[in-house]
């Protein structure tokens, strides 16, 4: 069994791809964020819009320099360090994680305290607030 991206002990179709597909299936700020940490394993810029806070929003460039990004990077893991609301009543929470890989400069982490909110009835990236 290969366990989906985001470090969930479950297959992606049981855990990413269910959020993937319909984005309000992330019913915490945690699931969202691993989907969206999957959603750069799979280079997926639709996705990573969709689950942006509107007024953050990338343009098209930006979302196209972003996929080439995630595209040059063999992604290593997740780990979710500490979370605080965005449970399923919250409309705010925070997830701070720490992403690792791997680019033509050898490992990179990535390391930040995320803000989420609720936006049209789902879970959205807002920004990184530390
Ligand atoms: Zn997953």
């Amino acid at each position: 069994m290969t366990t989906c991206h985001c470090g969930n002990d479950k297959t992606y179709t049981d855990c990413c791809e269910i959020i993937h597909k319909d984005i309000t299936k992330a019913s915490t700020a945690e699931m969202l964020m691993r989907s969206r940490y999957t959603a750069f394993h799979k280079a997926d810029g639709d996705y990573l819009l969709l689950s942006q806070a509107k007024k953050h929003a990338p343009s098209p460039t930006e979302i196209k320099d972003i996929v080439s990004w995630a595209k040059s990077v063999t992604w290593v893991k997740l780990e979710v360090l500490e979370t605080s609301n965005g449970l399923a009543d919250d409309t705010t929470g925070t997830v701070k994680f720490k992403a690792t890989y791997f680019d033509a400069d050898g490992m990179g982490i990535i390391e930040e305290n995320s803000l989420f909110e609720r936006e049209n009835g789902h879970w959205v990236y807002v920004t990184g607030i530390e």
